[in-house]
């Protein structure tokens, strides 16, 4: 273990490589543990079928990524990182209508809206105006914006639910898409904040995209590594820290970890208050997710849906509300919502020649045991029939393999916590960064804004433990 350290950070997620970053940056001497045998934590590639298929283990489609004013910051081009565009960034099928695309360009988005195209401008496109003013604000913890007038506005629509926002729309194609963003945040699409991921997800695809980094995942994470390496930084993997009080003296500990891991770590060395709050912190549903390593490309029914990155399996608003409903409240869904990515109809590295690869979850309650396969499989066999035929090997997660992998992910919440307007804030509490401990941090996606690729919570828990050891 290197000798004094200025700075530990726990954990090589993106969060952590970026608080290590933003730390070594500064000058500071920093050292990074991580417990699996590569960095990246949820950003991650491995070979999971067959040789030569490259899939995600956990992120792909990196909206906020490409969006970060962090990693927009950072030369990540110079240590091998490069975003792959698809043509379109989501489809969405319907049984008996053509699927909504949502393309890079809102007014082509719009105009196959049909008569939902100025709802669409209006609803998706105001943001998608505003986003150079929002960005700051919505990546970061609450706090005064900067532009108070743009964020008011997004503020006041982004607090409805997105099942009340899809009320602008008189047709079912605008309702399904607005769903589709809306129900990756893991909350009732009856409920706030779901309007508000829809609004962020949703003017992503216009404002920045939705891209894959090229040849997967993990090489955005490399790309983050190789640069933290070269600002002098040093990362031990294989070391997984079972207590803070085995790691050599440093003024800053950082903890790329969700409340439950931390407690695990360091719940002996804070205050019974403190600790309570964190044993109080709600997780949320899990995930069950299946990477495909496929003949060829998925054959659905509607050509156009190819033409994009990432699909959303599950008709209309009112199925896709019902899917997520049955999430929440402890039930399987017979009918699941799934979300579905195509990286190598774009990215040529990610399967031998003429093979593809596909990635795909739905939401499962809080540790499922149930086997979803055939559930996710029903879902893209209705919208691209002759689906199976295609599958050369298969590779399942449960919400268990997810946590046995990665203890921030407890009961498989990929999103390590609810993302409802409380924890929205308390994130994992007021302190947010900080704990009772001087010198000891969270950077993890539980704190400020939370779930995603972005790693900007890392960058503010870095700025926090660096305003305090001034
Ligand atoms: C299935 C799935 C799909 C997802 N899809 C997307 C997507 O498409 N786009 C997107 O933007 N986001 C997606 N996410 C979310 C995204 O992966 C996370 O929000 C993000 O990885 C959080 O980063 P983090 O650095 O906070 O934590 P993590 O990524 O969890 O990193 C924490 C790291 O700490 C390590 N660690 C834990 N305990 C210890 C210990 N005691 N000692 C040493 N190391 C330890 C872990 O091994 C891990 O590497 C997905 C997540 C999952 C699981």
């Amino acid at each position: 273990m290197a000798a004094s350290p200025d700075a530990i950070v726990i954990g090589a997620g993106p969060n952590g490589l970026s608080a290590a970053i933003v730390l070594a940056r500064a000058g500071r001497k920093v050292v990074v543990y991580e417990a699996q045998s590569d960095v990246g934590g949820g950003c991650m590639s491995e070979p999971l079928t067959l040789p030569g298929f490259v899939h995600d283990v956990c992120s792909a489609v990196h909206p906020m990524g490409v969006a970060s004013p962090l990693f927009r910051s950072l030369p990540l081009g110079e240590h091998g990182l490069e975003w792959v565009e698809p043509a379109a960034m989501i489809a969405h099928p319907f049984d008996d209508q053509p699927a909504a695309i949502a393309e890079r360009s809102l007014a082509d988005t719009a105009a196959r809206l049909g008569s939902d195209e100025g709802a669409y401008r209006r609803v998706i496109g105001s943001v998608v105006e505003a986003w150079p003013l929002l960005e700051d604000a919505i990546l970061a913890p609450p706090r005064i914006p900067r532009h108070p007038f743009a964020f008011a506005r997004f503020g006041w629509e982004a607090l409805k639910s997105a099942e009340r926002l899809a009320r602008a729309f008189t047709g079912i194609r605008a309702r399904g898409l607005l769903a589709g963003v809306a129900a990756h945040g893991m909350v009732p699409l009856e409920s706030p904040p779901s309007g508000a991921i829809a609004l962020v997800l949703g003017a992503l695809a216009h404002a920045r995209g939705w891209p894959f980094p090229k040849g997967g995942a993990q090489q955005l994470s490399n790309a983050l590594a190789s640069y933290f390496r070269s600002l002098g930084g040093e990362i031990v993997t294989g070391r997984r820290i079972s207590n803070v009080d085995e790691l050599a003296p440093a003024r800053m500990i950082v903890c790329d970890l969700s409340p439950r891991p931390l407690l695990a770590i360091a719940g002996h060395t804070l205050p019974d208050a403190y600790r309570r709050k964190l044993e109080r912190y709600r997780y949320g549903m899990g995930v069950f997710k299946v990477d495909w390593a496929l003949a060829a490309p998925i054959p659905w029914r509607d050509a156009a849906v190819a033409r994009a990155g990432t699909v959303h399996l599950g008709g209309t608003l009112e199925e896709i509300a019902a899917s997520e409903r049955d999430a929440w409240q402890g039930r399987i869904s017979p009918r699941p919502f799934t979300l579905l990515a195509q990286p190598s109809l774009f990215d040529r590295s990610r399967a031998p020649e003429g093979r593809h690869t596909a990635w795909g979850y739905c939401h499962v309650p809080s540790a499922a045991t149930v086997d979803m396969l055939p559930a996710i499989e029903g879902q893209i066999e209705r919208f691209a029939p002759g689906f199976r035929d295609r599958v050369l090997a298969r590779h399942v997660m449960s919400p268990a393999d997810f946590e046995r992998r990665n203890p921030n992910l407890v009961g498989g919440d990929i999103a390590m916590g609810v993302t409802d307007l409380r924890q929205m804030l308390v994130r994992p509490t007021l302190r947010w960064y900080r704990t009772p401990r001087k010198g000891l941090y969270i950077c993890s996606a539980s704190t400020p804004p939370g779930v995603g690729v972005h790693g900007m919570c890392g960058y503010f828990a870095a700025k926090a433990a660096l305003a305090d050891a001034e």
